[in-house]
């Protein structure tokens, strides 16, 4: 596995992939990576000729009051899990070489961005919209591998994307789980062990959502109500939001329809860590 670090560098690495007709699938993390994050380079290297990664915790998606600085980092550790994935290269910008003294554009999305995590982390997808333009911009893919366990971020990139014309196609992956359902996060290592058994609860409330739905029940207040309820029978748990959203828009679902394409979406507090999990379904 090639490691790289200079954007000039990973240019000239495409190009000359490109001269070669080959194809590329990129899979952007931020590092501590499970396997959810593996998920995503197999599906690439299975589709591809050739599979970037790159680890980069991103300095402009996090909010002043947020963990940036504490965010894990395992960089020995993941670079051997990629290489041992069959990942070709990867690219481990410098913050200052990527982000110079004078970068000053950005990206941001009007709608999609508001709601959901947009609410509590103010200016997180325009500093993920502008990390991904600039990836994307340097890597030139064919695929881009974009796990669903950030539903809103898998909507702003494939809006970007739409908008913006770019050339790539953006593959969803399902969320990757542990054994008693909690969705794989690098975050996880925070909860202590308590928080860690309580946790189970997100994924919990969304296969009761998910029941709720399947028997038929459209009224989306109630599920709501019984979503809260399930959340706050761990003691410890400080529900952000529980939402049911339309799966294009983000916005609001009053009503369920046949046909609805929805999200029930979550973020949940355990102490000072958020957790999110969501379920995507389609109304029957
Ligand atoms: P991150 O390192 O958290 O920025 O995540 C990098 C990519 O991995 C994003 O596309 C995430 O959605 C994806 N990802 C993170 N956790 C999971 C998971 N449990 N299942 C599937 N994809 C995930």
């Amino acid at each position: 596995m090639q490691v790289l670090s200079s954007p000039k560098t990973l240019k000239k690495l495409v190009a000359l992939l490109r001269k070669k007709n080959k194809s590329i699938g990129f899979v952007p993390t931020m590092g501590s990576l499970h396997e959810g994050h593996l998920t995503l380079a197999k599906k690439s290297i299975q589709e591809n000729n050739f599979t970037i990664a790159s680890i980069f915790v991103n300095p402009l998606q996090f909010g002043p009051r947020e963990d940036f600085k504490r965010y894990p980092r395992h960089l020995i550790r993941d670079k051997k899990l990629l290489r041992e994935a069959g990942v070709d290269a990867l690219f481990l910008p410098d913050a200052d070489e990527f982000y110079p003294k004078d970068f000053q554009t950005t990206v941001s999305l009007s709608r999609l961005s508001q709601p959901l995590c947009g609410k509590s982390r103010p200016g997180h997808f325009s500093g993920v919209a502008t990390v991904i333009m600039k990836l994307l911009n340097l890597t030139s893919p064919d695929r881009l591998y974009l796990g669903l366990k950030d539903y809103q971020q898998c909507r702003v990139v494939e809006q970007m994307v739409e908008d913006m014309g770019l050339s790539v196609l953006v593959c969803r992956v399902p969320i990757a789980r542990e054994k008693d359902g909690l969705a794989m996060s690098s975050r996880n290592i925070y909860l202590s062990s308590q928080e860690r058994a309580e946790a189970v609860i997100l994924s919990r409330a969304l296969s009761r959502a998910r029941d709720f739905i399947r028997l038929g029940q459209r009224n989306v207040g109630f599920i709501k109500r019984e979503i809260l309820q399930t959340l706050r029978s761990a003691s410890l748990a400080r529900v952000d939001y529980a939402e049911i959203v339309n799966a294009r828009t983000l916005e609001s679902v009053v009503k369920l329809q046949k046909g609805d394409e929805v999200v029930v979406a979550l973020a949940v507090y355990f102490s000072k860590t958020r957790l999110i999990d969501n379920l995507t379904m389609s109304v029957g």
